[in-house]
């Protein structure tokens, strides 16, 4: 199998498996019991905490917030903040390229307050100037991916706090970082005040992910109970789940720029290839994370795409796997305004750790002979 949809999820780690099943069979206690078993557990927490945190730096281990997912982690985020500040109003701002798990959780709020949307460029990016052009001083609470899921392309985020610092607005920098975490270096609190980041895309287990908070940033919960987490996320921890998390992190970033040079090499050869090839349209522009890269054949639908690529054991998404729920299409391509027969056409190319240069050859011999058997052009 040639698995190149690594964004939608990963395998786990060996390493990621093992710390799961230590925490799951031999510091199975209750991190909040106070005898022995529940200290080992809660140790667990501890050193995944302390593996996450300087990997965005500025913030403390105390504020990280584990959660089910980076969908909680976006709803904690936005919910958390919007919570708090009803009765003050004003408005909130997040791009039209943002996972549904931000765009859902604030349309939860539009009664209360002004929602704005940031705008992509052709390119796919969410850019200074379009951050700058529509931030208003009332603005309470701003979220911005730092990498997009579906074209991996890398927004602006780093203009956003001296914006809202020349407008005299005070308000919470959210972003969803989770298809940044592993391909680029997360913001630092310099940037923003929360961080959401998710398991599965790194290689350790489905159902983790963890909030960074900035500290002094004021979050109301969203899941209520026995207090577990400083009473910001209630329920007996996920201890395997979190040790899992922090065993991948730890062997990811062991060699973050080996890992990120594989990336680019895999990105570079994929790119060039395709990019020989006439009937390809290349959608990912640059800034990107180099894991992503989408592309469009037009005259072959995505999903045509996508089942002839299988039928040669070769794995790859149309938009992204999350929308494949909902119907519609890519909300992120047509933010883009990309033309009807690309956005019709466009598939997703991911990278992982586990991909050789050879997945990029056959993927390419696999898209020539797509073009060919449904008559796009002559066989080369
Ligand atoms: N944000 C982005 C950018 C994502 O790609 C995803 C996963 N598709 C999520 C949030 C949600 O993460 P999870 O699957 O861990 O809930």
């Amino acid at each position: 199998m040639i698995y190149l949809d690594n964004a939608a999820t990963t395998p786990v780690f060996p390493s990621a498996a093992a710390a799961a099943m230590d925490a799951m069979t031999e510091n199975y206690g209750n991190p909040s019991s106070i005898h022995k078993a529940g200290q080992a557990a809660k140790k667990v927490l501890y050193d995944a905490r302390k593996t996450l945190v300087p990997l965005a730096r500025g913030f403390s281990a105390e504020n990280i917030i584990l959660t089910s997912g980076g969908t909680e982690a976006n709803n904690l985020a936005v919910a958390g903040v919007l919570k708090g500040k009803i009765r003050q109003g004003g408005s909130v701002f997040l791009s039209a390229t943002e996972h549904a798990s931000v765009t859902e959780a604030v349309k939860e709020f539009s009664k209360y307050f002004n929602i704005v949307f940031f705008e992509p460029d052709r390119g796919g990016h969410i850019t200074a100037k379009e951050i700058e052009s529509k931030l208003t001083k009332d603005a309470v609470f701003v979220s911005l991916m730092l990498v997009n899921n579906e074209t991996g392309v890398i927004n602006d985020i780093d203009s956003i706090k001296p914006a809202l610092k020349r407008l005299g607005a005070d308000a919470v920098v959210h972003s969803d970082c989770v298809a940044a975490f592993g391909k680029v270096a997360l913001p630092s609190t310099a940037d923003v005040d929360l961080i959401s980041v998710s398991g599965h895309k790194i290689n350790a287990m489905k159902g983790v992910g963890a909030l960074y908070v900035k500290c002094g940033v004021k979050l109301k919960p969203i899941i209520f109970g026995g207090g577990q987490q400083n009473a910001m996320r209630s329920g007996t921890e996920n201890v395997p789940a979190a040790a899992s998390l922090a065993a991948a992190a730890k062997e990811l970033f062991a060699d973050f720029d080996g890992v990120k040079a594989r990336y680019e090499a895999l990105y570079d050869k994929a790119r060039k290839l395709l990019e020989s090839l006439d009937f390809v349209r290349i959608n990912t522009s640059e800034p990107s994370s180099k894991a992503v890269l989408n592309v469009s054949v037009p005259g072959i639908p995505s999903e045509v795409m996508v089942r002839f690529l299988q039928d040669k054991d070769i794995f790859v998404s149309p938009a992204s796997a999350c929308s494949s729920n909902k119907g519609g299409g890519s909300a992120v391509l047509a933010a883009m305004r990309l033309p009807d027969e690309l956005r019709k056409s466009a598939v997703r190319i991911s990278f992982g750790r586990q991909n050789e240069e050879s997945d990029v050859d056959a993927l390419y011999a696999a898209i020539k002979e797509a073009a060919a058997h449904f008559r796009i052009c002559e066989a080369k």
